[in-house]
């Protein structure tokens, strides 16, 4: 690949925006030698403006989600791209949300535009747990654990039980909750299920990955040793 199709797929700018950055002697390398458009990819040290170039593809990003932001990437309130740098949302291939958070959901979101990670973290065969910690509108009855273990609960307008889940009771109305799928507002339902209701819900943890000292709003790219927590 050119080296102008790379900065382009980056989301730098159009194939032609890309062309002039270069006859303007913006793209250079380390040294701070001009580079060409027509120059192969292997320039380990591209700089754009004297600033390295993004991550290539295959990036696995880490977000810690607010409430207030949705998944989608096109909404008329906030978006959780809009946490992110603007040019990381014209990027090819595309940054996807790994699975969703509900607006008012807050807590660790993945994001990756490497298709196969996306889908062998979603698959309901990878089983990867996620863990909730759940605020209640009322006590927990008690006997949650129980139900949600049992592996039999149904969910209203489904025709699948789900599967086992661990509740660990933190305080009378505060649980966290591990799932091994991702149904639509999965937690949600659970509890409504049970005759309460979920005011507050936040993820901890994917996997082995949790967001660490992550503030709320940021991100990170997550490097190969994060991603080995994953599975
Ligand atoms: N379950 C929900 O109800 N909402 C989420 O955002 C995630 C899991």
């Amino acid at each position: 690949m050119k080296l102008v199709k790379h900065i382009a797929n980056l989301g730098y700018g159009s194939r032609k925006e890309v062309q002039r950055m270069f006859r303007e002697g913006r793209i250079t390398n380390a040294a701070g030698a001009v580079l060409y458009a027509d120059d192969p990819l292997d320039h380990g040290d591209v700089r754009v403006d004297g600033q390295p170039l993004d991550p290539p593809p295959g990036l696995l990003l880490m977000l810690h989600k607010p409430t207030g932001y949705t998944c989608s990437t096109r909404d008329a309130g906030r978006l959780v791209y809009d946490l992110l740098p603007p040019r990381f949302r014209l990027r090819d291939p595309v940054l996807s949300t790994v699975g969703r958070l509900d607006r008012d959901t807050s807590g660790l979101l993945l994001l990756t535009d490497d298709g196969q990670l996306l889908h062998r973290i979603i698959s309901p065969k990878a089983k990867l747990p996620k863990v909730y910690v759940a605020t209640l509108a009322q006590d927990l009855r008690g006997d949650e654990a129980a139900l949600f273990a049992a592996g039999t609960l149904l969910l209203e307008g489904e025709t699948m039980p789900l599967l086992p889940a661990q509740l660990e009771v933190l305080a009378p109305r505060r649980a966290r909750l591990t799932l091994h799928e991702g149904r639509y507002h999965q937690v949600r339902r659970m509890f409504a299920a049970t005759g309460n209701h979920v005011d507050a819900l936040h993820r901890e943890r994917v996997g082995g990955l949790t967001l660490d000292d992550l503030p709320e709003g940021q991100w990170r790219a997550l490097d190969e040793g994060a991603r080995a927590r994953l599975f």
